[in-house]
C-alpha cells in the first residue's frame, strides 16, 4: 500500500480468529499489556463474518477500516482429523487467505502478520506455505509489509478439547479426564516415541504482539520454544497425567498413527531478535490448561 502519501491513520489492528486459541491469549495479552502501545483492538469471531466468503470478508474489512492485522483465523485440527480431510484443509485455508489479504489491501492496511498455529499435513501445509508466496506478491505489487509467523505446537486454555478432531495436548487432557472419572487409563495414540516443540498460547500472543509492533521483514519467522527443549509425546502425556494428579496409569495405542516423527524447528532468528525472550516452563503451562480445562469444562470446545 502507498500510505506513505496520506497522513498516518491511528493504528488499529482487526484481529481474525478472535475466539480461538491465540486469538483469546492475545486478547487476555492486549488487555495486560495496556492495549499495546494505545492501538484501538477488533476481536474477530466466525459469528461475525464468514471469511470463506468474499464479500463477508470485504464488508468486515470496510466496517472496522483496520491498519494492521493479525490473522489467526483457519480451518486447524489435529493429526488425524487432518489426515481424513487433506482437500478441505487446503480449500478453505487458501480461500480465507486469499479474501482477508484483498479485503486488507481493499482497505488500506499497512501490515498484516499471519498466525495459525500447526504444520500438519499436506493440504494444510501446502495453503499455509502459500501464505508467503501470497505475502510476497502483496508487498512488490502493493508495498504491503505483510508477514507470516509459525508457530510450533500451540496448546493452552480455549483450545478444542476434541479428540477426534483436536491436537495431542487438550486430546490427552480431555482424555486424562474423563479416564480420571471412569477410572481407566490414559490412552495416548501411536508409540508416544514422536517428538514436538510445545509453544504454551500466552506466550505466543506475547511474540506475536512483538511481530506486529517490531518486526518489519516479510520474511516469516519461526516462534518456538528452543530445540533443546522438543519432547516425546510420552513425556507431554506424563507431563498431563503429574497436572491432573491422575492414577489410572498409561497405555499406548500402537494401532493408531505416529505422524511425522519430528519437525524440530529452529528458533534462532527469534533468538537473534529477542535474546531475551523467555516461555512458560513447560508443567506450568500444562497445569494452568488442566486447570482451565476442569474449571471450564462445560463451556469448553469439545
Ligand atoms: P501434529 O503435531 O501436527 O502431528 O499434530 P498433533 O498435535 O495431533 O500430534 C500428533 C502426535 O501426537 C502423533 O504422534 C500422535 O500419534 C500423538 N498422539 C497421542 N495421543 C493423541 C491424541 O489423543 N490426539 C492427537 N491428535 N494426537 C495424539
Amino acid at each position: 500500500m502507498s500510505d506513505q502519501d496520506k497522513a498516518p491513520r491511528p493504528m488499529k489492528v482487526l484481529v481474525t480468529g478472535g475466539s480461538g486459541l491465540v486469538g483469546r491469549a492475545l486478547q487476555q495479552v492486549v488487555g495486560e499489556e495496556g492495549g499495546a502501545k494505545d492501538a484501538e483492538w477488533v476481536f474477530l469471531s466466525s459469528k461475525d463474518a464468514d471469511l470463506m466468503n468474499p464479500e463477508e470478508t470485504l464488508s468486515a474489512f470496510l466496517e472496522h477500516e483496520p491498519t494492521h492485522v493479525v490473522h489467526l483465523a483457519a480451518m486447524i485440527g489435529g493429526l488425524f482429523h487432518n489426515m481424513r480431510h487433506n482437500l478441505d484443509f487446503w480449500r478453505h485455508n487458501v480461500i480465507i487467505n486469499d479474501n482477508v489479504l484483498q479485503a486488507a489491501v481493499k482497505v488500506g492496511v499497512v501490515k498484516i502478520h499471519n498466525g495459525p498455529p500447526h504444520e500438519t499435513n499436506f493440504g494444510y501445509a501446502y495453503a499455509k506455505r502459500m501464505i508467503d508466496v501470497q505475502n510476497r506478491a502483496y508487498s512488490q505489487q502493493f508495498g504491503g509489509r505483510f508477514t507470516a509467523v509459525i508457530p510450533t505446537n500451540v496448546f493452552g486454555p480455549h483450545d478444542n478439547f476434541n479428540i477426534s478432531r483436536g491436537h495431542v495436548l487438550p486430546g490427552l487432557v480431555h482424555k486424562a479426564y474423563c479416564a480420571q472419572k471412569e477410572g481407566t487409563p490414559l490412552v495416548v495414540w501411536g508409540s508416544g516415541r514422536p517428538r514436538r516443540q510445545f509453544i504454551y498460547s500466552l506466550d505466543l500472543a506475547r511474540l506475536i504482539l512483538w511481530v506486529l509492533t517490531d518486526y518489519d521483514e516479510i520474511d516469516p519467522i519461526i516462534l518456538s520454544v528452543g530445540e533443546e527443549d522438543e519432547i516425546s509425546i510420552k513425556e507431554a502425556a506424563e507431563a498431563v497425567v503429574e497436572a491432573m494428579d491422575f492414577k489410572g496409569g498409561i497405555s499406548f495405542d500402537t494401532s493408531k498413527s505416529d505422524g511425522q516423527f519430528m519437525k524440530t524447528a529452529s528458533n534462532a532468528k527469534l533468538r537473534r531478535y529477542r535474546p531475551d525472550v523467555a516461555f512458560t516452563p513447560f508443567k506450568q503451562a500444562v497445569k494452568e490448561t488442566c486447570d482451565w480445562f476442569a474449571a471450564n469444562y462445560d463451556s469448553a470446545r469439545k
